[in-house]
């Protein structure tokens, strides 16, 4: 029994250090991310791009969304509180954490993006299949990804993740 006591004792410190742990690299990756990357960015396709508002704000929300609730991390976001804003905005990636492993597939630039998206993209078609709604038809599909929208989205939360592996890269190091 005092063993047992002794083994409950550590495994629930290593659960905790484990929960700060992520916390602390949350905070600072959300930091970094909207503060000092976004505005950067920001900037940069103003100048370079001169695009439409609506598309810098399609950009800004998508860095955002990616930063806070899509964010390679996500491949642990069984660890975050189910009752809480930020467990309901990441609740889509729950089943994603049982199968990615951490700092796996969900940590490689690109292809770790697109694993994201797709299954976002897959959450909400199953959703509106469960709904028996009517299905994208294939063209509308199409225009949806060659859109300015698209890109813009897409490229921002590319960006937003590949901030998150440099801070990632640099931490290990
Ligand atoms: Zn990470």
């Amino acid at each position: 029994m005092y063993f047992y006591n002794k083994l409950k004792k550590k495994f629930l410190f290593l659960i905790k250090k484990d929960t700060i742990f992520f916390m602390a690299q949350y905070k600072t990756h959300s930091t970094f991310n909207i503060f000092l990357a976004l505005p950067l960015f920001l900037w940069a396709i103003l100048y370079f791009f001169h695009p439409h508002l609506n598309l810098l704000i399609t950009f800004a929300s998508c860095f955002i969304y990616a930063t806070l609730f899509m964010n390679p991390d996500l491949d642990v976001a069984n660890k975050i509180k189910l009752f809480s804003l930020r467990g309901l905005l990441t609740l889509p990636f729950r089943g994603y954490s049982l199968i990615f492993r951490h700092r796996g597939l969900s940590h490689s630039f690109i292809f770790g993006t697109t694993t994201r998206v797709l299954w976002l993209g897959g959450f909400f078609y199953g959703i509106l299949f469960a709904l028996d709604k009517p299905f994208f038809k294939k063209n509308e599909l199409l225009a949806i990804l060659q859109s300015d929208y698209f890109l813009y989205g897409f490229s921002a939360i590319v960006l937003a993740d590949f901030c998150h592996l440099i801070l990632d890269f640099k931490h290990k190091k």
